[in-house]
């Protein structure tokens, strides 16, 4: 099977396994596991952030940034399409009380100037803002880059109103490798981020939120609260350092093989589909005669393992486990449903 699903597919390397064997561990919770100690250090460092905090998931990373950032009864912006929007299970509402305000992005990327709009003045009868989420890259995008000047434009904006700003960053570094913007450059505009070493970073388990030091400390507090504290995590976070430290350059060939495929479906009769919106790791087509879930079950009878995007979009991920071989194999295969 050629697995196109998505980049959290992706096994640990032979140096990952090698580093949880040997990880020296202690109790994460008593704050004495060296290893989790080290990977919250590094992350700070190549995140340009105070602190850093080892957490299970993305989705945990966010909510956690979410819970210290606000309070119930305020008001969270963020992208009508984010991940925190639309993927966790509206975990906001359910444990922070916020009221999400979903506003409409092109491809994921917000214009500053409908963010201000969104902002809310002072008045009993509204909701107060707390935060601003940004998503980079942004997954139902289509893995768009969301431009450096844009998050500096908002995080202004949220400055000059006093807002902390937090960066879904499950994949920002598939955003700096392609488009050659130091990671601290994006996340010198925002106050929070959370990003992923369990998708193509290769790691098995485990995110990090990283931020100011205070935030980190209440933050703590909130991933116990969730259950999130673990104890001889450094097994796992042993992975997570040899994916800061070995998988993040070798991001471009995911991101070669995303346009490899994205040449190939070009100008296909029957996919609307734009090459040019391509620009990591993530190819999104919309079969036009065919519905997405049947579209799928004719990738699966060809060996090929995608995603549905509901309602009408297929979501093909490159990652390590994909070789370039396999994406000439999935063009054809996509080739020949769309003639039959
Ligand atoms: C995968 C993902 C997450 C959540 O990560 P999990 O580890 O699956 O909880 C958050 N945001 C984005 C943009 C993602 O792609």
């Amino acid at each position: 099977m050629i697995d196109l699903r998505s980049d959290t597919i992706t096994r640990p390397t032979e140096e990952m396994r090698r580093a949880m064997y040997e990880a020296e561990v202690g109790d994460d919770v008593y704050g004495e596991d060296p290893t989790v100690n080290r990977l919250e250090e590094e992350s700070a460092q190549v995140l340009g952030k105070e602190a850093a905090m080892y957490v299970s998931s993305g989705t945990m990373g966010n909510q956690v940034a979410i819970l210290t950032h606000t309070s119930p009864g305020t008001e969270v912006i963020m992208e009508a399409n984010a991940h925190i929007y639309y993927y966790e299970a509206a975990a906001a509402s359910a444990f922070a009380g916020i009221q999400p305000r979903p506003l409409p992005g092109d491809k994921g990327i917000l214009s500053p100037e409908l963010v201000a709009s969104a902002i809310r003045p002072d008045d009993v009868h509204l909701p107060p803002t707390s935060l601003i989420c940004l998503e980079n890259t942004h997954n139902r995008g289509g893995g768009r880059i969301v431009p450096l000047e844009n998050m500096r434009m908002i995080y202004n904006l949220a400055s000059q109103n006093n807002l902390p700003v937090h960066l879904d960053g499950a994949r920002i570094f598939n955003a700096s490798v392609a488009s050659g913007v130091p990671v601290k450059e994006y996340t010198a505009c925002t106050t929070s981020i959370q990003c992923c070493f369990s998708k193509g970073l290769g790691a098995p388990v485990g995110s990090i939120v990283a931020g100011p030091a205070y935030f980190i400390e209440e933050a703590r507090r909130w991933r116990k609260r969730l259950g999130g504290g673990m104890r001889q995590a450094g097994v796992i976070a042993s992975a997570c350092l040899v994916a800061l430290k070995t998988m993040i350059d070798r991001l471009a060939d995911d991101h070669t093989n995303a346009r490899l495929l994205a040449e190939g479906l070009a100008g296909l009769k029957g996919l609307e589909f734009d090459p040019a919106d391509v620009d990591t790791n993530i190819v999104i087509i919309k079969p036009q005669h065919i519905h997405p879930q049947q579209f799928n079950e004719e990738l699966k009878k060809r060996n090929i393992l995608a995603s549905v995007m509901e309602p009408d979009m297929i979501r093909l991920t490159t990652s390590k486990e994909v070789s370039r071989r396999d994406i000439e194999t999935a063009v054809m295969a996509i080739k020949d449903i769309l003639i039959n």
